[in-house]
């Protein structure tokens, strides 16, 4: 299955779940030589809204991606999804490749370690449970719901984990608190947080970006360790992280 001929005009499938997407969502809803569908997973019960119109749910894996491009007439695929959204990015490539569509991945350079942090870096949810050691500690978990099982594995701590949506309770590690938020997070609301919990480590993906970080600040400013878990591994692609560059490749 490929693209018959290339599409004479420039229809883009964003694929979202990132404050990415949703600014690229709306400078190609403002553009009008541009016409493009954003695309989400579906994982939040109510999602920000976009500027461009959304469909909502998996494609059904590599065929059933194909099989979209194709009919909805895609030009041009962005890959703006989470940096550890690993599955769907490796589902665009080969999607892409075997209808012939270009694709471009937007994303947020990592973060980096400045004086003053304290990291220990790992390369897994597991490694992260494995690394926070022997030892109680009151963690902070900003990983998400979808990986807290992984700290079953080290129920000697004290956790505190924050989430858009609930996670399952049989996910969660035995002494484990569940708070509610959406970033973006101010850095005082942070530190506050921290302090008042008596949160002595971080656990934390590294995705990158201003509106998750005031947490890193936060752990800098309070001396706290941050174990901070790379970002999966991901085949060689075409990649900005400038939503400018993402509309040239649209235009082009
Ligand atoms: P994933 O493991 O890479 O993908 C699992 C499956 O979910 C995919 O195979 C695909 O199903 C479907 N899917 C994922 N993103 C999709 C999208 N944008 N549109 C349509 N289907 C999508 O993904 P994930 O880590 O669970 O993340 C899910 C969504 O949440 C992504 O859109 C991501 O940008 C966002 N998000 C993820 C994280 C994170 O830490 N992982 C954090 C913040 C936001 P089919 O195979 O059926 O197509």
């Amino acid at each position: 299955m490929r693209l018959s001929s290339a599409p004479t005009e420039r229809r883009a499938l964003v694929l979202g779940g990132s404050s990415e997407a949703r600014t690229l969502a709306t400078r190609i809803a403002a553009d009008p030589r541009l016409d493009g569908v954003i695309s989400l997973a579906g994982r939040t019960s109510a999602p920000l809204a976009h500027d461009l119109p959304t469909r909502v749910g998996g494609f059904g894996g590599v065929e059933g991606m194909m099989r979209y491009l194709v009919e909805a007439r895609i030009s041009h695929v962005i890959d703006a999804t989470h940096p550890f959204a690993a599955r769907i990015s490796a589902n665009a490539r080969a999607a892409c490749a075997a209808v012939g569509a270009p694709l471009l991945v937007l994303t947020r350079p990592p973060w980096s370690p400045g004086r003053g942090d304290r990291w220990i870096k790992v390369e897994s949810n597991a490694d992260a449970a494995h690394a926070l050691g022997a030892a109680p500690r009151r963690v902070f978990l900003a990983i998400g719901r979808q990986g807290v099982a992984d700290f079953r594995l080290a129920p000697q701590h004290d956790y505190i984990l924050r989430v858009i949506e609930p996670p399952r309770a049989e996910d969660l590690p035995p002494s484990c608190a569940v708070i509610f938020g959406r970033g973006p997070f101010a850095l005082e609301d942070e530190i506050a947080l921290m302090r008042d919990q008596g949160v002595e480590t971080i656990v934390t993906k590294n995705s990158g970006g201003a509106l998750a970080y005031a947490k890193i600040e936060a752990a800098r400013t309070l001396g706290l360790d941050v174990v901070m878990i790379a970002r999966p591994a991901s085949a060689a692609a075409a990649t900005t992280h400038s939503v400018d560059a993402a509309l040239a490749f649209l235009a082009s």
